[in-house]
This record gives structure tokens, C-alpha cells and sequence, in this order.
């Protein structure tokens, strides 16, 4: 399990300063249907919710 998850996605709830991800796992998936994912771009982190503020 990685110590230190970065993610430059502020909007998310989960978002920490310094761009560390707070949450105590994530789950990423691939967006390309029926395909596996060949690049950065085909995937995207499943645990992503939006901050409420
Ligand atoms: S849950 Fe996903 S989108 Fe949200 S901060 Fe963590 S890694 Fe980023």
C-alpha cells in the first residue's frame, strides 16, 4: 500500500494541503469500456467526491 497518495484534485472531499490525499484508500479505475487502460489519461480515481464547500 503506498504511504503517500498525491492528487492535485483540490475539489475532491478528500483533498489534503501539500496535495496529499486523505482518505484511507482509494479505488482507481479505467474509463476506456471493455478495453484495458494503456495510458495515465484512461484512468481516474474512483473515491473522488466533491467537497461540499
Ligand atoms: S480521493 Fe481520489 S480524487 Fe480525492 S483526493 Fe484522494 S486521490 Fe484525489
Amino acid at each position: 500500500m503506498p504511504k503517500d497518495v498525491m492528487c492535485e484534485v483540490s475539489s475532491c472531499n478528500y483533498w489534503g494541503n501539500g496535495n496529499l490525499c486523505q482518505a484511507d484508500q482509494i479505488y482507481v479505475v479505467t474509463h476506456v469500456e471493455e478495453e484495458k487502460a494503456r495510458t495515465t489519461e484512461e484512468t481516474d480515481c474512483h473515491t473522488f467526491k466533491p467537497k461540499l464547500h
